[in-house]
């Protein structure tokens, strides 16, 4: 009896050693397939910043030449061709960034801003935006100031609006006629936060109980007729859910088929402290006094040049322009300029040396801080490393192309209004 026994507890302790070591070999399988991951991914976002770049930068001309084209005399069938190239180049852009967000979130790494800014006004900028779109589908776009929510609060106000226009796009385009209301309400507040509700209310096709569960995820569309019929990817929503998990919020759907829906989300954002809003409220009510300033183009694609010189003479600024870095610093030297608007890929020396060439003759002369050349870093790359990159170099600012004329004019108001 005890020499079965004594037999079995060898075979037992055999079999524990087995599994030791099988658990020992899991664990490196394991580590080995997470850095193989880390790998896979970094060679996916190294990838997706690349193709970003390829596709952005030939559309930064055409949606910037369509913008110049614009202000030419057109006749109405060319004002038409003209806002198809537009719309096109508007929704492929559009694509691109929901796929490259999508990358970013999944790969963690999604970096939220935090700046002041005022609900009610997003919104109402939103609503500004969106209204042409419903007028031309004979929908009610509804939203009222709520005067009971803070007046400013510290959040990501790209990424909010960026889940508002999501909701309240697919609320226009899945109603035919009626309404699409935004409702704002406040959840509750302490010391350091405020939650907030937003609902998008609209009358529209509705979704059954069924397909309500197949919402919020990527790709998915409730079928493929939906696709031919009103287009879109299916990335939207999926988006939306994982931004309002990384804003510390839910999102949630309530519909009944041909009666409409109600797509809502909360958020959590920081306080302003009181005296902080004074401030700003006095800082709101001054008036801009911009002064004519001379700004150096640095930027080798013809296309792009003409874009942004058109943008800025038409404010009445002086422009003039360096086919790449080393002319820039050739110019830099012998004239006086207020601001560089500097392309980082460029033949002869890129915008990354030119700008390091820039604080380095700076520096030798003395230049003081406050009287250095504005730079502005204006490049397809999207990513955040290119944007530390960009600021490490030396640059002030970052304008991420394909911009707007409103976008350009936009900042350097922002500079000067700080600078002055
Ligand atoms: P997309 O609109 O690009 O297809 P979304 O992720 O934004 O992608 O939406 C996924 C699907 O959810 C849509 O294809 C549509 O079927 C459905 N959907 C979204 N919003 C609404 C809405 N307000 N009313 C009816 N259906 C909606």
């Amino acid at each position: 009896m005890t020499n079965i026994t004594e037999k079995s507890k060898k075979q037992l302790l055999e079999h524990i050693n087995e599994l030791e070591n099988y658990i020992k070999s899991l664990k490196i399988d394991l580590v080995k397939a997470q850095t193989d991951i880390e790998k896979i991914n970094h060679v996916k976002s190294v990838f997706l910043s690349n193709i970003s770049h390829e596709i952005r930068t030939p559309m930064n001309g055409i949606i910037g030449m369509y913008n110049v084209l614009k202000q030419t005399k057109l006749t109405e069938e060319q004002k038409d061709f003209l806002d198809i190239i537009n719309i096109s180049g508007q929704n492929l852009l559009s694509i691109i960034d929901d796929i490259l967000d999508l990358s970013k979130i999944e790969s963690g790494k999604l970096e939220l801003e935090s700046k002041l800014f005022s609900i009610n006004d997003e919104i109402e900028k939103i609503v500004n935006l969106l209204i042409i779109k419903s007028k031309g589908k004979g929908i009610k776009l509804i939203y009222k100031r709520n005067n009971n929510i803070p007046k400013y609060v510290y959040g990501d106000a790209s990424r909010f609006k960026q889940i508002l226009i999501n909701l309240t796009n697919n609320a226009i385009k899945y109603t035919k006629d009626g309404s699409v209301t935004i409702n704002t309400e406040l959840i509750k507040t302490d010391n350091k936060h405020i939650f907030l509700k937003f609902s998008i209310i609209d009358t529209g096709i509705g979704i059954t109980k069924e397909n309500q569960v197949k919402l919020f995820k990527s790709f998915s569309q409730i079928d493929s007729s939906t696709t031919r019929k009103y287009g879109g990817t299916g990335l939207g929503l999926a988006i939306s859910k994982n931004l309002t998990k990384i804003m510390g919020g839910k999102i949630g759907v309530e519909s009944s088929l041909d009666k409409g829906s109600i797509f809502w989300f909360t958020l959590k954002f920081d306080n302003v402290p009181k005296d902080e809003v004074y401030l700003i409220s006095k800082v709101d009510t001054q008036e801009s006094n911009l002064k004519k300033l001379s700004v150096l183009i640095v930027e080798d694609n013809l296309l792009n040049q003409k874009f942004a010189s058109a943008t800025l003479i038409k404010q009445g600024h002086k422009v003039k322009i360096a086919e790449n870095g080393m002319i820039a610093v050739e110019k830099f030297n012998n004239n006086k300029f207020d601001i560089i608007l500097m392309d980082i890929q460029m033949p002869v020396m890129d915008g990354i040396d030119a700008t390091k060439e820039i604080r380095r003759i700076e520096k030798m002369k003395n230049v003081a801080i406050d009287k250095q050349v504005y730079i502005i870093a204006v490049t397809a790359y999207v990513f955040e490393r290119d944007r530390k990159m960009c600021l490490a170099a030396g640059m002030d600012e970052y304008l991420t192309k394909p911009y707007k004329p409103l976008d350009l004019i936009q900042l350097i108001e922002k500079i000067y209004s700080k600078a002055k």
